[in-house]
């Protein structure tokens, strides 16, 4: 397997892995932002659009990193509860027919819909950024931090209604597992979703793209976190990943349907979804 300037096996290839988020683990967020000009941002808060996602879901976050997925998603399903408080409360001055019937399905009768989300990451330094980034913003209830494999998951089978993994795909030596793992934790009617950089579809914006990938973002990497290595490392990651198509191709070899695809940015970066029947 070629990793960066070097030939190394595969077992030497997870070692790097987590070398390298090991030693961003603390400018991680900073560097995000700066190497995609905030767009990360939007990336992610379109996966959590597409997702839509009730009160009452459970969500497991696979190489969740410092936890960026869970916080939003966390905070898409408060907005749908408060929304939904908000209705009940309108509908009891004004009650039209539509209310009343909605009333049958309130909290005070179906008892609290907590959601959760688990973050699980391989890297502890990472999670115990994200966990600190948590506490600090006050919002640590319903999240729990789980150190584990995305080849190997610590949990049974059947357990949540959806699983995501962004950016972090394309880092796991095993991608066939790692999907297969997904399937096996999700319950049936469960969702895969995944965000990972992908092929630029455009012939002008993948010029760009590319000039800048490779001159700007290890210039970034050194000038920010002095570490040029690691995010050479994320670069080339990023050219050695199956474009949207072959990606497809392997989330439907792990068992999962509906399997479909959404470019964004041009197809810098792709979000894949499929279902487990
Ligand atoms: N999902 C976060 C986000 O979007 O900001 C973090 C993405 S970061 C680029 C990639 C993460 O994948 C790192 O936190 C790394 O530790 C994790 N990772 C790499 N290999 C992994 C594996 N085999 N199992 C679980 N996590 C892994």
């Amino acid at each position: 397997t070629h990793f960066g300037f070097e030939t190394v096996s595969e077992s030497e290839k997870a070692k790097k892995v987590y070398k390298v988020f090991e030693n961003v683990a603390q400018k991680y967020d900073v560097m995000n932002d700066a190497m995609s000009l905030g767009i990360h941002r939007m990336w992610k808060d379109m996966l959590l659009h597409v997702m839509h996602p009730q009160p009452g879901v459970r969500l497991l976050d696979v190489a969740g990193g410092t936890g960026d997925i869970a916080f939003r998603f966390l905070e898409y399903v408060r907005s749908q509860q408060e929304r939904q408080k908000r209705r009940v409360a309108r509908s009891m001055q004004t009650p039209s027919w539509q209310d009343i019937s909605n009333n049958y399905s309130t909290e005070e009768e179906d008892g609290p819909q907590e959601s959760t989300a688990v973050v699980c990451d391989i890297n502890k330094e990472m999670l115990k950024v994200g966990k600190q980034k948590a506490d600090s913003m006050g919002i640590s209830a319903g999240l729990s931090w789980v150190v584990g494999d995305a080849e190997e998951l610590p949990f049974d089978d059947d357990q949540f209604d959806i699983y995501t993994i962004a950016f972090g795909i394309r880092n796991v030596t095993h991608i066939d597992q790692a999907l297969q793992e997904a399937q096996r934790v999700l319950k049936p009617g469960g969702r895969f979703m995944c965000l990972e950089f992908s092929k630029v579809t455009n012939p002008v914006l993948a010029r760009l793209y590319d000039t800048y990938s490779f001159q700007m973002i290890p210039v970034l990497g050194e000038v920010i976190a002095g570490d040029w290595k690691s995010y050479q490392y994320l670069v080339e990651s990023i050219r050695k990943f199956p474009d949207q198509e072959e990606f497809k191709g392997m989330i439907e070899d792990a068992g999962f349907y509906c399997v479909r695809y959404y470019n964004l940015t041009g197809g810098v970066v792709a979000l894949h979804s499929g279902f487990k029947l």
